[in-house]
């Protein structure tokens, strides 16, 4: 669910962009390899109540230890997984590593937590989500209400009636919908009415510029009044400052995400993130 590149635009053709498809064509290449070999790790990204600071929650964030260029990011290979169709073997592996996990924090006595997985539109398309859903909460032995499924707007342009079909039939498992980096699609806001989903989260470039451009300040009132007309959860995306805090705590936003809380964590860490922080609700409920 990477950004799409424009499609038919005429572009100059530099040197730097030689580089750039000599890059994507060598990582087309070691894809397919590097997910039988296992490169792939997931890191967790806390979710957060913003009136406690509790974690409510997480999302599993896909990065590529790859053996020679260490640790790529999801934007750099993502798309291209997109374009090369291994999008759908990629992502089954991120929902049963993120499920799998889950079930072990569990096991080890963690809170249950929902986990947010990102699910590409090309996987939508290619192959039927829900049952491949279905498969990865069995398998870890999961409730439907251990996941999120995150979607972007671009999802909803491609394939109306087979996408919608696959969206209702993941909201039938009890599976909850959050579509991701909010206000920065095309399509019409009318799939709002026809799609039950549970969450929309702001996109983060919103967020960013928000302290210096009003415009972006609208924007973001205007999608918590939606959410909140709607009855839909909302997360704020790249919450860094105790600025942007305070701005979404005012405007009565709920949920946050961003490095202000805590940056995308490896799975160890991200239980001690989560430990530590339910002994100080224990705490303060005791204080209290
Ligand atoms: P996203 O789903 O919108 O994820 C949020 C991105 O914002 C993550 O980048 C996260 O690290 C970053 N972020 C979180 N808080 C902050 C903050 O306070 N400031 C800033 N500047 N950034 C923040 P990341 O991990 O690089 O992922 C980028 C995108 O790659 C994701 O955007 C998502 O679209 C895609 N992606 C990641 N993992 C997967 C996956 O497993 N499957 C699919 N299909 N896409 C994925
Ligand atoms: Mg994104
Ligand atoms: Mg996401
Ligand atoms: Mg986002």
């Amino acid at each position: 669910n990477a950004k799409q590149e424009p499609v038919g635009r005429v572009r100059v053709y530099t040197p730097r962009m030689g580089e750039q498809q000599q890059e994507r064509k060598a990582i087309r290449g070691e894809l397919r390899r590097a997910i039988d070999d296992g490169q792939f790790r997931l890191l967790y990204q806390p979710k957060i109540d913003i009136a406690s600071g509790a974690c409510v929650g997480m999302e599993a964030l896909v990065r590529w230890d790859h053996p020679q260029r260490g640790r790529i990011s999801p934007d750099q290979f993502i798309p291209v997984a997109e374009r090369s169709g291994l999008i759908v073997p990629l992502g089954e592996w991120v929902m049963n590593e993120a499920c799998r996990q889950n079930r072990a924090w569990r096991d080890a006595g963690l809170p249950p937590l929902k986990v947010a997985v990102n699910v590409s539109a090309v996987q939508f398309l290619c192959q039927d989500v829900v049952d491949m859903v279905e498969r990865a909460l069995d398998a870890a032995a999961l409730p439907p209400q251990a996941l999120e499924v995150e979607i972007t707007e671009s999802i909803i342009m491609t394939d109306g009636a087979k996408v919608m079909r696959l969206l209702d039939g993941l909201r039938g498992l009890g599976v909850s919908l959050a579509i991701d980096d909010f206000g920065t699609g095309y399509s019409s806001l009318s799939y709002l009415k026809r799609l039950r989903v549970n969450c929309l989260k702001i996109d983060q470039s919103f967020v960013r510029e928000m302290l210096r451009n009003e415009d972006d300040v609208r924007i973001t009132r205007a999608i918590l009044n939606i959410a909140r007309d709607f009855g839909l959860e909302v997360v704020a995306e790249g919450i860094e400052t105790a600025d942007h805090v305070d701005f979404f705590r005012a405007e009565g936003c709920h949920l946050g995400q961003g490095y202000f809380w805590g940056r995308p964590m490896e799975p160890t860490d991200f239980h001690r993130f989560v430990a530590d922080s339910a002994s100080t609700e224990g705490l303060r409920a005791v204080v209290a």
